[in-house]
């Protein structure tokens, strides 16, 4: 992690206490945390932090690191994908006794591909309230610095890793009107860059945001074909953000195109289920539709 200067530090301390976050009984604080520089947190954040009862975080080792680092005292408890189920009605109880609470990730924004979210529901839905305080997303720096129009955009995530369910989720990205977020690991990209360049084409444009706000930050502009052929010779390191220009505006294919579309997937050997799965990526076509033409041609 790259960390602020100790003066910068100091200053920070100092504006916590001139400036203490008047901090409410029974809410639950969503708190977002730094994706890298350690200097990428807020004022408030770190007030929040100081004054509530106790910090819910993914992993306590890792938080006690950032708390430590500006000096936040603040008991912990773990909340992670593993306990959150049956933690909630008990965090929930606590609130409604009058605790307050803040929850954090490892990094970045909880509940953008982190935990959290089963617990803000059950919160919302005793009647508690749930105050976010903003601040670092790797989805919305990579977009921000990416150039590519970010306006609108959808934060996706990771992809499953396997399966019909990866199959649908690549063709749903690639056919989108917008720009897409996908979290990825380095030892998956070039894997993902080309299974996404096989259903939206090799020219759609895209880019890489590798190690945000650390010191290796970069961004690789080009279109799919070139990202994955680049990663594919050289292998990537840290954490990384794709993102998938929007699908230019297609005009919907004819009932006769797709019957001459399908039988020309027959002709190469493609199984009926092969036919269906490219007819539904490559037109978003209804299941029973593709079905028809990959069986009826
Ligand atoms: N909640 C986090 C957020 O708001 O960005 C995301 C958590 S998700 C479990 C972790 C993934 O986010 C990483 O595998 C990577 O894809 C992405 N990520 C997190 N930090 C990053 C960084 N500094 N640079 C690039 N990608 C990052």
């Amino acid at each position: 992690m790259t960390g602020p200067e100790p003066a910068a530090l100091e200053a920070a301390d100092a504006a916590v206490r001139v400036v203490p976050e008047a901090i409410e009984a029974g809410v639950l604080y969503v708190v977002s945390t730094p994706i890298g520089h350690l200097g990428d947190i807020s004022l408030r954040a770190l007030a929040v932090l100081q004054g509530v009862d106790r910090v819910l975080c993914e992993d306590t080792r890792h938080a006690r690191t950032l708390l430590a680092r500006y000096g936040v005292r603040t008991p912990t408890s773990a909340l992670h994908e593993h306990n959150e189920a049956r933690s909630v009605a008990q965090i929930v109880a606590a609130l409604q006794s009058g605790a307050s609470m803040a929850l954090i990730s490892d990094a970045g924004t909880p509940l953008v591909s982190d935990p959290g979210e089963r617990l803000v529901r059950a919160v919302v839905d005793a009647g508690a309230r749930v105050v976010p305080v903003p601040g670092a997303s790797a989805a919305l720096a990579a977009l921000v610095g990416g150039g590519i129009p970010a306006h609108p955009s959808t934060i996706l995530g990771f992809l499953p890793r396997k399966g019909g369910e990866r199959t649908a989720m690549i063709a749903w990205a690639c056919r989108c009107p917008h720009a897409v977020v996908v979290y990825e690991s380095p030892a998956r990209l070039a894997h993902t860059l080309s299974d996404l360049a096989a259903v939206a084409g090799a020219e759609r444009e895209a880019v890489v945001a590798r190690e945000l706000t650390k010191r290796f930050e970069e961004f690789r502009r080009g279109t799919l074909g070139q990202l994955a052929a680049y990663y594919t010779d050289t292998p990537p390191r840290g954490e990384i953000v794709i993102v998938l220009s929007a699908a230019p505006p297609a005009e919907a294919p004819t009932d006769a195109d797709l019957r001459l579309e399908a039988r020309a997937l027959r002709d190469e050997g493609a199984a009926p289920r092969a036919v269906m799965d490219a007819l539904m990526a490559r037109h978003g076509i209804a299941r029973n539709l593709a079905y028809k033409l990959a069986h009826d041609t």
